[in-house]
């Protein structure tokens, strides 16, 4: 059964979320001691200037999808036994997620995408960046808000009015927040109603 999925948008001037939630050096420390730093090409280290790259953009679009774990679904074993059960429920979403994004791209010429985390498009574990291979869908590869050194914990609770969930040894938490963002180079109207129009179930 698919997991009940619960949208939570927000927009505000790209340069007030720039001023009040990014603190890239503290967030570049955290993507340090991921398993990812370095292993994944949508993640960091870059080969471009993260404040260069924003520069474009006027608006943040932030998008909140809030997923449910039913309650029957939550006992989940060791740690590594949790990490597998919580990346199949929320695999095929960051697909639809990502797919949508991009369908935003296509329909606001000038925006960009971020993606709910590290990309997903290749199985756990086989990002080419590993072996030292180009991705494999560079022209779908795009990094997360956090990678370029924006909070998501407070964005998601003062801006998305949600509180991020972690689960415990055994247990995942009772539902988790899929934050994505999509920054435009001009106002883009009520997001909702465009985001409603792009992701498809
Ligand atoms: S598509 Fe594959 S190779 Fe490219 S960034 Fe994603 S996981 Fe890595």
């Amino acid at each position: 059964m698919e997991p009940h999925v619960e949208f939570l948008f927000a927009q505000l001037p790209l340069a007030d979320f720039v001023r009040d939630y990014r603190d890239l050096p503290r967030f570049r420390t955290l993507c340090q001691a991921c398993d990812n730093y370095g292993q994944c090409w949508s993640c960091p280290p870059y080969d471009f200037d993260e404040t260069v790259f924003l520069s474009p953009y006027v608006e943040a679009n932030l998008i909140g999808a809030r997923v449910d774990v039913p309650q029957e679904a939550r006992f989940c074993g060791d740690g590594e036994a949790c990490r597998r059960k919580g990346d199949a429920l929320l695999r095929p979403l960051r697909a639809l997620l990502d797919d949508a994004l991009l369908r935003l791209e296509q329909e606001l010429p000038g925006g960009r995408a971020f993606y709910a985390g590290s990309c997903m498009r290749c199985p756990k574990g086989a990002c080419r960046r590993r072996s030292g291979e180009p991705c494999v869908a560079p022209e779908k590869l795009r990094p997360s808000i956090e990678a370029l050194g924006f909070d998501v914990e407070r964005t998601a609770s003062e801006l998305l009015a949600t509180e991020l969930r972690w689960g415990e040894p055994g247990r995942l938490p009772d539902y988790f927040v899929l934050v994505s963002g999509f920054f435009s180079a001009e106002p883009l109207g009520n997001l909702s109603e465009r985001w409603n129009r792009v992701f498809v179930r």
